[in-house]
């Protein structure tokens, strides 16, 4: 059919701008845009240009594209320029200090998954991460190699994982009955924003949240105002060092950053500490999903680690093999889903 669909035609010019519309998210969250209209909502775009030490016609640019993205709304004066403020949406979620900020994760991306994206092409070539030719380091262990050998990184890396989890952190604690386990390891838990919403849904739970210890010295910066002394937090090496005893396991983005011969390695690890009837809740977005969001993110997992996402079948098939089964499956529609297997 040689007749142009509009409808066509809008898809596809969505897709050629997504990486537009996400930089300009980028450039503005970067920037504190919306932090500043928080704390002064209506400035017009000379006064935001002034605070945030920037050109006039560049934040003119800038903030009409966040107006079109929803991000902004503009407030029309007659012989005026327009006033800016927040959105509803930016106001739950782009402003730093708002309970489901997203500020972390969006300068994770600005800074690190744009600059691996860019050579995606690689990627998708050499089947390997894009660190190299990124930011000039060669890493055999992104954590240990790249993200944790520079504060600065080390912080906005737990600063980006701190924020997806507290945005998804109930979802996932509350997916199954967890109440005949009294005892979990959040093996990987970095800031223990996860730990702390498995304590808070279920009051029989302790916690111990096991990570290396670059991250463990770090993590009090990021305990919630109210501490909870059923959270715990233990720094090791969970390749090399002996897990906490736990009944349950908890791993929320860990199997995705790893090749199926590393997963089989903690896998086997953590079977070896289970005895019948404990559990292992994986919390990752499964591959196949209703939405482009998994397919994505195993691309960013080619482009960022060693590792990618998989289906629920593939994640019931490795954990077949180390006597776990009884597996079951919530599909949460936040970030990530939610798998829970139980030792045979
Ligand atoms: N589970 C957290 C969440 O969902 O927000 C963090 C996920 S992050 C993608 C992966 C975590 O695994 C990081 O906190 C990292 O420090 C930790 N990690 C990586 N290698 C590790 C190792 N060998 N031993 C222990 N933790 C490790």
């Amino acid at each position: 059919d040689s007749e142009l669909k509009n409808q066509d035609l809008q898809k596809i010019t969505e897709l050629m701008d997504g990486f537009k519309a996400s930089k300009a998210l980028f450039t503005a969250s970067e920037l504190c845009v919306f932090d500043l209209l928080h704390s002064r909502p209506r400035l017009d775009a000379a006064q935001v240009a002034q605070e945030i030490k920037a050109s006039v016609k560049g934040t003119e640019c800038l903030l009409e594209a966040c107006v079109s993205l929803g991000l902004l709304k503009s407030k029309e004066r007659p012989c005026q320029k327009p006033m800016y403020e927040n959105t509803d949406l930016a106001v739950r979620f782009l402003r730093s200090d708002a309970p489901f900020s997203l500020h972390g994760y969006i300068q994770h991306c600005n800074n690190t998954i744009w600059p691996l994206f860019s050579h995606l092409e690689s990627a998708v070539r050499e089947g390997t991460n894009q660190h190299e030719k990124a930011f000039g380091k060669i890493s055999k262990d992104v954590f240990q190699d790249t993200y944790y050998n520079s504060q600065e990184v080390k912080l906005r890396f737990m600063n980006a994982m701190h924020s997806i989890a507290k945005v998804t952190g109930k979802a996932v604690a509350t997916a199954f009955d967890l109440s005949r386990y009294k005892t979990a390891c959040d093996l990987g838990g970095c800031t223990g924003a996860m730990a702390y919403e498995f304590t808070k849904a279920h009051p029989g739970l302790s916690v111990t949240v096991f990570d290396l210890p670059a991250v463990v010295e770090m993590s009090e910066h990021f305990h919630p105002l109210q501490k909870d002394n059923r959270v715990s937090f233990v720094a090791g090496d969970f390749f090399k060092d002996e897990l906490p005893k736990a009944d349950l396991y908890i791993l929320a983005r860990i199997l995705h950053d790893w090749p199926d011969e590393k997963v089989h390695i903690l896998l086997r690890k953590i079977a070896d500490a289970c005895t019948p009837g404990c559990a292992v809740l994986i919390a990752e977005t499964m591959l196949a999903g209703q939405t482009p969001y998994s397919a994505l993110q195993s691309l960013n997992m080619l482009a960022q680690t060693e590792g990618q996402e998989r289906t629920e079948s593939k994640y019931a098939n490795m954990l077949s093999k180390h006597g776990f089964g009884n597996t079951h499956v919530v599909h949460t529609k936040n970030f990530l889903d939610a798998f829970i297997a139980i030792k045979m």
